[in-house]
């Protein structure tokens, strides 16, 4: 848990800050004009209406809900690879380094491969020496869901598709920053699709 703290005239509030939250005050400060961004050390001071305005950006910007896409176990195993329907629909995890994406630096969007929703952009995707493609922010906020893992006698927090519930990979708290989060993801779960250099 971070804590970002905000210095109005004579008093202080500290905002407790995961690494969410800290992404969405960092584009509600962006919206604002303000050169601010939060980080670990960072003291951030603001005129006190300043704050009201920044927290009813934030609440704007809150992800709206999106349209489910949901099949049959038989429907994904007949549309999906063999692969691809391990990962997505049985949690399965795809070999470090030997994926398609772990180091592929090309600019574009990662999708899902069960329904196309994108998830990570190349902007957000850095070297974490894994083996898999790992990002330190999903597209938005409602493009993933998170939920508790204990196999395997570890506590991990899956992360998976928030249109069709296909599975994706895990998130850890070791990324860089500005969200300190690391999305390891597996490529099978993934289409890639390069963006096109503009003329
Ligand atoms: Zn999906």
């Amino acid at each position: 848990m971070e804590r970002l703290s905000h210095s109005y005239w004579s008093f202080s509030v500290v905002l407790p800050l995961d690494g969410a939250y800290a992404v969405k005050v960092s584009k509600a400060l962006s919206v604002l004009g303000s050169d601010h961004s939060p980080d670990r050390q960072g003291m951030h001071s603001f005129p006190k209406s300043a704050k009201y305005i920044l927290l009813a950006i934030v609440h704007l910007m809150e992800p709206k809900e999106q349209a489910k896409v949901v099949k049959s176990e038989e429907e994904w195993r007949r549309e999906l690879t063999t692969e691809r329907f391990r990962i997505l629909r049985k949690d399965g995890t795809e070999p470090a380094f030997l994926n398609k994406y772990w180091d592929n630096k090309k600019k574009g969007e990662y999708r899902c491969a069960g329904c196309g929703n994108p998830l990570f952009s190349s902007d957000a995707k850095f070297e974490s020496g894994s083996g898999w493609p790992s990002f330190w922010q999903p597209v938005s906020e409602s493009s993933v869901l998170t939920e508790r893992d204990d196999r395997f006698g570890t506590r991990r927090t899956a992360v998976k598709c928030a249109r069709c519930g296909g599975h994706l990979g895990h998130v850890f708290d070791d990324g860089p920053p500005p969200t300190g989060l690391r999305y390891c993801m597996n490529s099978g779960a993934m289409d890639f699709v390069e963006e096109k250099k503009s003329q």
